[in-house]
């Protein structure tokens, strides 16, 4: 015996025993291989309770958060999502499980290739890979009825705002001049104004882009 833990023992010890109801985002986490997004070397490990390194000092994020931020984001079958982050490209592949079209932005070009090949390897034709920053979203593809990003900002970027659908959500980790992160989920109200909520502490990647923290920090979530 390895430890190694299979999806379903993932999903019912990681998310359903901390309060992950939503049953399609419990069964996106089980359909999705998550240990064909880890480095070779990590397979055994790809469902642990723990973000895993990819490569380029980034991370493929904790199975928990993924969840806890797609059941945030209320998505529905028609959906169409700005995934900012693209990274081993899981999160992607998990939101198009829920979606109809989601448009995925990586700023490091090796991710973003690696990524694109394995989503189309793995037959994920509802999922559009691009190459760039994405503090600054994505306006040929907008409107999104939701954007959910893996990396850390200082706020959210304006761009998102003016390119999410009425009753769309925002969900990203903000941190605080102090480095404290916490996640939101955000959508704009009748009166034009953001409504924000937390859905508590965190530890993310820096969101690094225009509309960014704009520095580097390795080792992060
Ligand atoms: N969702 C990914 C997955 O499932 O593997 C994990 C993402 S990792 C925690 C965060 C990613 O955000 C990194 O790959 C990083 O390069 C990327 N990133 C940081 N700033 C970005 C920006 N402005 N635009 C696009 N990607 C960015």
């Amino acid at each position: 015996m390895d430890g190694r833990i299979s999806s379903d023992e993932m999903v019912s010890r990681q998310l359903e025993a901390r309060g992950i109801r939503d049953p399609a985002v419990l069964a996106a986490m089980r359909t999705v291989p998550r240990e064909l997004f880890v480095p070779q070397e990590l397979i055994a490990r790809a469902h642990d309770d723990t973000p895993l390194p990819i490569g380029a000092e980034q991370t493929i994020s904790q199975p928990y958060i993924v969840a806890r931020m797609l059941e945030a984001a209320e998505l529905g079958p028609t959906a169409r999502v700005l995934d900012v982050g693209t990274g081993s490209g899981y999160a992607a592949a998990v939101t198009a499980e829920l979606a109809m079209h989601v448009v995925s932005i990586e700023r490091i070009p090796e991710l973003a290739d690696a990524a694109a090949r394995r989503l189309r390897s793995l037959g994920y034709a509802g999922i559009t890979v691009l190459v760039g920053d994405g503090t600054l979203g994505a306006p040929e593809h907008a409107p999104f009825d939701a954007i959910i990003a893996a990396a850390a900002g200082p706020d959210i970027p304006p761009a998102w705002v003016a390119q999410l659908a009425p009753h769309g959500r925002i969900v990203l980790p903000i941190e605080a001049a102090s480095g404290h992160q916490e996640l939101i989920v955000a959508s704009v109200g009748d009166g034009g104004s953001l409504i924000r909520r937390s859905l508590g502490a965190v530890l993310f990647v820096p969101l690094i882009g225009d509309a960014g923290l704009r520095r580097r920090r390795p080792g992060r979530r």
